[in-house]
């Protein structure tokens, strides 16, 4: 049975588009996620403090601003009654800022920047983008700490050039990142300030203390409500911010149990995934670690005992199917918009969905009265992949893929439905409440 207590499709949908509206960066989303703890009785860990906890214990850790994990210490040892998991990812495909970034040609004062993940270059054509990131500040102790900051309004854009100028356009756009996609900021005039004054100003720090910077454009348009019947969401950044909204929620309404529940949101994992914070990084590792000897087992195999009771819902959007190409999908498997979660298999492991991965899942959304749905690529197109396949292999944890269906992905605008909000919310809420 779906849990009454659990928002209606518009309320959901509503939560999802404030949710992202409220992240135009990863580390933004992590704010936001721990904005949303706090309000639910989670507490902040630092990872340079020594950690005791006991059973109950509601706390989160962020790692380098972008990471985080949540948890709730379960009644039973984490050796004898192990993890339920979720897990998502907080960054999506946008252009990084460059460290020399003040460019200037034909009258125009642009603004340098680089790809960061697989972004469809086109998609980010003609809209009133943003930078938002984080500053690196100098405080007057000489320690160097970190603002989250957004450029008021949106002020940058990536013109299209003219059909007139590019007759050849209709057999294919070209894009360069290198030449076509630098965006135009204003004119050049040499009396305005800088991005990075505007950048201090708008953090209420003094431009000479900034040391450094994390910055990327964004998309200004606030998330709508779209479709005939208003239940699909315009976004940008769903993929996989709706997991981040998803995990959050579930992770708050999830019921006390014997096992730990645990939501891990990894940085970087549309650039591969290799950092500190990242999927391929030690932080779960690091975390569920000190989860064991925190709450007071130092037995060498109780870690590795843990991990050997534990279950990973690893959430990432799916590829609904496009109505105008259907045939890029598996006849037999094609999602649809509003049919709920996805799981999602691969034969050669691009996803870490098996037997009993997947029998878990499907038992968590039977229970949940949530329908499940299947996506496998065709087999003459390749799989992407995810975190879910990294945590395994990292942690060695049984892993499930699963994740709402979208159209777009990784477009700067991508689109959802908010049906498939409380119907991913309930399944993982069951995967973390049940055994
Ligand atoms: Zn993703």
């Amino acid at each position: 049975m779906t849990d009454p207590a659990l928002p209606s499709v518009e309320a959901a949908g509503a939560d999802l588009r404030a949710f992202v509206d409220a992240s135009p960066t990863s580390l933004h989303a992590v704010a936001e996620m721990a904005r949303r703890l706090r309000d639910g009785g989670f507490t902040p860990l630092d990872e340079r403090d020594a950690w005791s906890l006991a059973p109950g214990d509601a706390r989160y850790v962020v790692r380098d601003g972008g990471s985080l994990v949540a948890f709730r210490v379960g009644s039973a040892p984490l050796a004898e009654a192990g993890a339920r998991l979720v897990g998502a990812h907080t960054d999506s495909p946008t252009f990084k800022v460059r460290p020399r970034h003040d460019v200037r040609r034909a009258g125009y004062r642009l603004v340098g920047v680089e790809p960061y993940g697989g972004v469809q270059f086109h998609t980010w054509l003609d809209r009133e983008l943003t930078v938002a990131g984080r500053l690196a500040v100098r405080g007057a102790d000489g320690e160097v700490a970190d603002h989250r900051v957004v450029l008021p309004g949106g002020p940058l854009r990536l013109p299209t050039l003219a059909i007139h100028l590019d007759r050849g356009v209709r057999e294919g756009l070209v894009l360069d990142p290198q030449r076509h996609l630098v965006p135009v900021w204003g004119p050049e005039l040499s009396t305005e300030p800088g991005l990075l004054e505007a950048l201090a100003d708008a953090a209420g720090v003094a431009v000479g203390d900034v040391v450094g910077h994390d910055l990327v454009l964004a998309d200004t348009q606030p998330s709508a409500a779209t479709g005939s019947d208003g239940t699909w969401v315009a976004a940008p950044r769903l993929d996989n911010l709706s997991s981040c909204h998803a995990g959050t929620a579930a992770l708050l309404a999830a019921s006390p149990a014997a096992h730990t529940a645990v939501l891990v949101a990894n940085d970087h994992e549309e650039v591969g995934s290799a950092s500190a914070e990242g999927a391929a990084g030690s932080f779960l590792a690091d975390v569920l670690a000190r989860l064991v000897a925190a709450t007071g087992d130092h037995d060498p195999q109780s870690y590795l005992r843990a991990v050997a009771r534990s279950r990973l819902a690893s959430s990432d959007v799916a590829h609904a199917v496009h109505p105008n190409h259907a045939d890029r999908h598996e006849p037999s498997h094609a999602p649809a918009l509003g049919g709920g979660p996805v799981l999602k298999v691969n034969a050669n492991q691009r996803y870490a969905s098996d037997a009993l991965s997947s029998g878990w899942f499907a038992a968590r959304c039977a229970d949940a009265g949530v329908p499940l749905q299947e996506f496998v690529s065709r087999a003459d197109l390749p799989c992407g992949s995810t975190i879910g396949p990294l945590t395994a292999t990292r942690l060695g944890i049984a892993t499930v893929d699963v994740g709402n269906p979208v159209l777009g992905m990784h477009s700067c605008r991508e689109l959802a439905s908010a049906v498939d909000v409380p119907l991913m919310t309930a399944a993982l809420t069951a995967c973390l409440s049940l055994p």
